[in-house]
């Protein structure tokens, strides 16, 4: 027996990283699931993975409120209802501040913290409706606590989230919703490939860690699993930080590795 069975659940950003590895695990342990991501062909891919009635797919930029309001008609049609849902679909984006295109913001701001607002508007109203609960889990990062050169609008945006959490699990929690978030330090994904490609960067972190070691999106999955079930059952509006103990310390100072420090975006 699963820990999810006979939940259906949403996963944003589900077609890479974080997010598939999530979706992965919870469809071993039971659930149905439906992918929305701006990548259709990461969805037909994991679909063709996974099988079909387990995972469905909803192409949706999470910036777009009718499309996120399509993606939640979407689970209830195809599966019947909604339980869970995680608003992963993130992006981040490097300049120095002085130099931080508008447009460049707008678009980390819009995806990683206003698209999150959206999915959890439309999935808290859909959870009840159904009048069963539910829970909701964000994924934040460790940039929402920790500062990061070069990246104002990721850590703005991030500790958004955080804050967001608190205000919707203080809301929701009358109606049975759980609303948590995960604050990740460095995972391995393709999202953070060029990073850790800059010579020394990834050893700065590392070394900036309690554990030793950056993380895999498994990692994260198996904490968000835990989120989703009712192991989790008296925990709402926190942000658990999954991150080898890098929040102990500080982050690496990015400009020294980048030299960006003067310049436009590195
Ligand atoms: P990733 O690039 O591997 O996956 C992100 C997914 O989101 C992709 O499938 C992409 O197509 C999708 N996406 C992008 N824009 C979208 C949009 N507008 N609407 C819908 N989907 C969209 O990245 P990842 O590293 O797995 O990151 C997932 C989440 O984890 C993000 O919120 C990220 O900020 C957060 N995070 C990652 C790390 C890390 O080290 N990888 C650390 C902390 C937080």
């Amino acid at each position: 027996m699963g820990a999810l069975d006979g939940k259906v659940a949403i996963v944003t950003g589900g077609a890479s990283g974080i997010g598939k590895a999530i979706v992965e695990a919870f469809v071993r342990e039971g659930a149905r699931v439906i992918v929305g991501d701006v990548d259709a062909a990461g969805i037909g891919r994991l679909i063709g993975e996974l099988g079909h009635n387990q995972v469905d797919g909803a192409e949706v930029d999470v910036r777009d409120e009718a499309a996120v309001e399509r993606m939640v008609g979407q689970a209830v049609r195809r599966f019947g209802r909604l339980d869970i849902a995680v608003n992963n679909a993130g992006v981040g984006g490097f300049a120095p501040i002085q130099a931080y295109p508008l447009e460049e913001w707008d678009r980390v701001v819009g995806i990683s913290l206003t698209g999150t607002f959206l999915c959890i508007k439309h999935e808290a109203a859909r959870m009840m409706a159904q009048g069963k609960g539910g829970s909701i889990i964000n994924i934040a990062s460790l940039n929402a606590i920790q500062p990061a050169e070069g990246f104002a609008a990721y850590c703005a945006a991030k500790a958004g989230v955080a804050m967001l959490t608190k205000v919707a699990a203080l809301e929701l929690g009358r109606h049975g919703i759980r609303v948590n978030a995960i604050g990740p330090g460095l995972i391995h994904t393709p999202a953070t490939a060029p990073m850790t490609a800059v010579p020394g960067l990834e050893a700065a972190f590392i070394a900036e860690t309690a554990l030793g070691r950056a993380g895999e999106p498994e990692d994260v999955a198996g904490l968000a699993l835990y989120l989703a079930s009712d192991a989790s059952s008296l925990m709402t509006g926190q942000t658990l930080y999954i991150d080898g103990g890098a929040s102990l310390k500080k982050y690496p100072e990015l400009f020294s590795f980048v030299g960006a420090a003067g310049s436009g975006a590195g």
